[in-house]
């Protein structure tokens, strides 16, 4: 018999949700994507693949923010897509929006010079809010307040390998705090005065940082410590993360982001939350509670992480991707080998 489901209005036969179907243990976590409604189509994509190869198993609500309201079409569609819980949330105009202390012409002078110049996003406003948004806001917004872990899922992109395994559950059991696929090189252009001022917050707060942290992914001669020492550039690509929104809700985190804030430079530069996140998960963090996820195959344009051991993935059906194709350990962007020097072998 087939019935209305309550929430979607579909009819539907009474069905086993995935709790059911698979009752071991839960972490409390939720699916995030940060996302406007003109990406509907490839975020649908994006759902598709995760629901495909994991969350159908596992049942995990999702959470969707924008800065705008999301349109009766967008949550319709959003909808169909996953027999799980469906957030939407409009984020307030206080986290999308200049703060007071940024001086605005200076602001659209900068993004006009670094669009002369080509810099990727050089010239877009809209970026600059979302790259500040996920570096201080997201962790903070209402609809996360229950939840510990967070997936970031971006539209357009795909995970390639069966998952059977709940990786917020390792994250909790192994004391995980900041999971990622791919690690590349951050464009130099758009961090400049970067490093020298986690330098200078490093020197104002010392207690933050980590015995034991992962410095070495992010500088390559750590003779003179953090004082005498350069960026290499080297960043977790933050569009695929698994991690405990706890980290971004501690006293170390909100120090650091209220230090990098009050500069400016999320707007007078383009910081990114990519190089944000890595950095303070690599200094504030002991390495062992940073994890790659080498077993989780994922895509975004233009790269792509493929696993590598083939009896492992490839030789049973697990995956459609060719772990020869993959950005690491294959293209001389990636920054592996900074990884791999900070874990050799990742637990
Ligand atoms: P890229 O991966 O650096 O090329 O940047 P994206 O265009 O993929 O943006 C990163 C994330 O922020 C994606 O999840 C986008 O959907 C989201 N995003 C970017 N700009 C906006 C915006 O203006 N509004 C909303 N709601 N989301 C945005
Ligand atoms: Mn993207």
């Amino acid at each position: 018999v087939m019935e209305k489901d309550a929430r979607t209005g579909f009819l539907m036969p009474p069905d086993v949700y995935p709790a059911a179907m698979n009752p071991f243990k839960r972490a409390n976590a939720a699916l995030v994507s940060l996302v406007r409604n003109e990406e509907l189509d490839s975020f649908r994509d994006s759902m598709r693949s995760l629901e495909s190869r994991f969350n159908r198993k596992f049942g995990y609500p999702w959470v969707l923010m924008n800065d705008k309201p999301f349109t009766e079409d967008f949550k319709k569609g959003v909808l169909a897509m996953t027999r799980s819980e469906v957030t939407f949330a409009q984020i307030p105009y206080e986290h999308w929006s200049y703060p007071d202390f940024v001086n605005q012409t200076k602001a659209e002078e900068e993004m006009r010079q670094m669009g002369k110049e080509g810099v990727i996003y050089g010239d877009n406003l809209s970026y600059r809010h979302m790259c500040r948004f996920n570096s201080g806001f997201f962790y903070r917004q209402k609809v996360l307040e229950p939840y510990d872990f967070y997936w970031r899922v971006e539209p357009g992109v795909k995970f390639s390998c069966d998952i059977d395994y709940d990786p917020f559950v390792f994250m909790e059991a192994n004391d995980k705090v900041y999971g990622f696929t791919i690690a590349i090189y951050e464009y130099e252009r758009t961090i400049q005065t970067l490093w020298p001022t986690v330098k200078e917050f490093a020197k104002k707060y010392p207690q933050h940082i980590a015995k034991n942290n992962a410095m070495h992914f992010l500088v390559d001669n750590i003779s003179e410590g953090l004082e005498g020492s350069k960026y290499n550039l080297c960043h977790f690509w933050s569009n695929f993360e698994i991690a405990d929104l706890r980290f971004w809700r501690s006293q170390a985190y909100t120090d650091f982001f209220n230090f990098l804030d009050e500069t400016g430079n999320f707007f007078y530069e383009r910081w990114g939350d990519a190089p944000v996140h890595s950095i303070a998960a690599a200094l504030f963090l002991p390495k062992s509670k940073v994890h790659k996820f080498e077993d989780v195959a994922y895509e975004h344009n233009p790269y792509n992480h493929c696993p590598q051991n083939r009896p492992l993935f490839h030789d049973n059906g697990k995956c459609e991707c060719d772990p020869a194709r993959s950005f690491d350990p294959h293209d001389g962007y990636s920054c592996h080998n900074q990884w791999f020097r900070v874990k050799p072998v990742d637990t």
